[in-house]
This record gives structure tokens, C-alpha cells and sequence, in this order.
């Protein structure tokens, strides 16, 4: 298939490789939600996810990408995503942790991203986890051939300010395929009388709101890759691998259930 402006469209081989390398990435998630617990460092974590990574043939494709120097972003309460992992970084009970994943397997990227509580967690820490990953299927619920970036765009901004929370600006989603991050970027919010990309069969968007409780500003540590909420409330972050069908949206990065492909 070919190109529409530069967004590269899949075929239905295409995206096969990006789902074998997404399904790497959600076994990752998995086996990470499985681990996180007071007490765990984001050093164990990253480790767990190269391990599985590295058995299953993959890449860790964050590993060195303009030199970050780990392969799982852990990003604890007000970080938002690119948290470095560390031995120095134990989850406490009552934290929040967002978990971000990318696998490069036989020539195609796979990206997903999942926040989990540690032990229990406030109420409104809890919500805000909730309203995130609601806003995510709300998004992939308008990755549909005829619709626009921005029809995902609103569907996730709409439903997380609803909430009372805000929408990080300065961080968006992207394409993916045989790169990492590809055209069109997928913003988490609407910008007036912008016009955005038609969505096209073939097309594999990153859709991933990052939601914070408080405002949307945002800023990054000295360390050149922490990105925290300028006023330190906690932030979450969900991630899927989308391709647009003529059937619909199809999550590349899901869960293997029984019975799925
Ligand atoms: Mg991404």
C-alpha cells in the first residue's frame, strides 16, 4: 500500500507483524501487573519486561532510543511518562505507577502503556486511573475509516475533562509500524479550526492519553527524561496499538483471551 502525505498505510501483512510484536509488548504488561507490589523497584520491573522481551525474539525498542537508558518507562504518581528505572525507585503502598512498553520484533514496533495502583490507593487516585483507560477506549472507539484524528482527539479530551481532570498537551500519539513513532500524531485534545488527518484503512495509530488530576502543564526533570506535573499531582497514562479496519478498530496490543487470534 502507499503513502497518504506521510502517513504510511499497512496491509493486512503489515499489520500481522505489528500485532506479533504488540502481543509481546501486552504479555510484558501483563507479567508487570502481575509483579507490581509495595516494596518492588522499577529496576525489577524493567528487568521482568526485557527478560520476556528478549525470550520472546523482541527488542526493547525504547533501549537506547535517543538514549534512554532503560527498557520500561516507570513513571510513580506526578511523573507522567519517561520515568528511568532504578534500584533507588521502590513503589510504596498508596502509589500510583504508569508502565510504558515498546517491542521491535521481525522489522515492526508494537507500544502500549498501562497505570496500576500499588497496594490501595486514594479514591480519587483510583478514578483518575479509571477515567484514563476509559478515555482510551473512547478514543479507539472513533478509530473508524471516514472519521478524523481530532474525532479521537475530542473523544478522549471530552471524557477526561469531564472528570475534572486535564489533558497533557506537550506529549501525543503517534503512528506506528516499521518505526517507532510515525505520522500522524494523535494529540489527547482538540485545537480549534485545525484541520487533522482522515483516518484510512491501513492506517496503525499509538493512541495513549496522559490525564493529570491537577493542571496540564508539565516539565522535565534534570535527569533530560522524567517528565513531571509542573504542580506535582499524580498523572496516569494508557496506551494501545490501533489499526483502522473495515471492520472497525482492531487493539493490536490486547490481551490473548480464549479463542482470540
Ligand atoms: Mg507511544
Amino acid at each position: 500500500m502507499g503513502k497518504v502525505s506521510s502517513i504510511r498505510l499497512k496491509t493486512g501483512e503489515e499489520i500481522a507483524r505489528i500485532r506479533a510484536a504488540s502481543r509481546i509488548v501486552a504479555q510484558v504488561l501483563e507479567i508487570l501487573e502481575n509483579a507490581v507490589a509495595p516494596g518492588v523497584s522499577t529496576f525489577e520491573l524493567d528487568q521482568l519486561a526485557e527478560r520476556h522481551c528478549r525470550e520472546c525474539g523482541g527488542v526493547p525498542a525504547f533501549k537506547g532510543y535517543y538514549g534512554f537508558p532503560a527498557s520500561l518507562c516507570a513513571s510513580i504518581n506526578e511523573e507522567v511518562v519517561h520515568g528511568i528505572p532504578s534500584r533507588r525507585r521502590v513503589l510504596q503502598e498508596g502509589d500510583i505507577v504508569s508502565l510504558d512498553f515498546g517491542v521491535l520484533y521481525q522489522g515492526f514496533y508494537g507500544d502500549a502503556a498501562i497505570t496500576l495502583p500499588v497496594g490501595r490507593v486514594s479514591e480519587r487516585k483510583q478514578q483518575l486511573i479509571q477515567v484514563t483507560e476509559e478515555a482510551l477506549y473512547k478514543g479507539i472507539e472513533q478509530a473508524r475509516i471516514g472519521n478524523r484524528v481530532a474525532d479521537i482527539s475530542r473523544a478522549v479530551q471530552e471524557h477526561a475533562e469531564a472528570a475534572g481532570f486535564s489533558i497533557v498537551r506537550q506529549y501525543v500519539g503517534h503512528g506506528v509500524g516499521a518505526q517507532l513513532h510515525e505520522a500522524p500524531e494523535v494529540p489527547n485534545y482538540c485545537t480549534a479550526g485545525k484541520s487533522t488527518p482522515r483516518l484510512l484503512e491501513g492506517m496503525v495509530l499509538a493512541i495513549e492519553p496522559m490525564v493529570n488530576m491537577g493542571g496540564y502543564a508539565v516539565k522535565t526533570l534534570d535527569d533530560h527524561w522524567t517528565v513531571v506535573t509542573e504542580d506535582r499531582q499524580p498523572s496516569a497514562h494508557f496506551e494501545h496499538s490501533v489499526a483502522i479496519t473495515a471492520t472497525g478498530p482492531r487493539i493490536l496490543s490486547r490481551r490473548d483471551s480464549p479463542g482470540s487470534e
